[in-house]
């Protein structure tokens, strides 16, 4: 990749770690032009598979973009969807797949929405239910009595949701 300062292209490594648990790693180059150093981070590519079959890399702005209409008036800021996405991210990553069913990020969402704002969960999930096949419909109802419906709101839960906040 080019350098952020001079644009050229020759650069080498100079330093190379593991960094969050192995699943990236981190690189210390210099420029071989003009010999200012940068760093650069690479991360496996999470390939969502669309309904064509055509894969496309997972993106953050398209899990905010999906659920930020079902925000719309509720008290949901850019910090929460930025969260939220980060969180669905992680959670599909920690499955150890490479590649994910577009419809599996649509499931990776719900629960941390429904956690976020129960009323934008369920604007989401009427959206998202609507569905081509009574498979489908097979589908989010063992979804719905698979996912745990107590919410965490204990003290010490939401302590530590205002404290991530701040
Ligand atoms: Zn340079």
């Amino acid at each position: 990749m080019n350098c952020p300062y001079c644009r050229q292209a020759d650069s080498r490594v100079v330093d190379s770690r593991p960094i969050d648990e192995g699943s990236s790693i981190r690189r210390r180059r210099e420029c071989a032009t003009c010999g200012k150093r940068f760093t650069t981070q690479e991360m496996a590519i999470l390939s969502v598979i669309k309904r064509s079959g055509a894969t496309e890399p997972f993106s953050r702005e398209k899990v905010i973009a999906g659920v930020r209409k079902a925000c719309q008036g509720r008290p949901v800021n850019d910090d929460d969807l930025a969260l939220l996405a980060q969180r669905v991210e992680e959670n599909l990553r920690g499955t150890g797949q490479a590649e994910i069913e577009a419809q599996e990020v649509g499931m990776a969402i719900l629960a941390p929405l429904r956690e976020l704002d129960e009323v934008a969960y369920l604007r989401y999930a009427s959206v998202y239910r609507n569905f081509n096949s009574l498979d489908d419909f097979e589908g989010e109802i063992a979804l719905l009595r698979a996912l745990p419906f107590e919410k965490n709101e204990s003290d010490t839960s939401e302590d530590e949701r205002e404290l991530s906040k701040s």
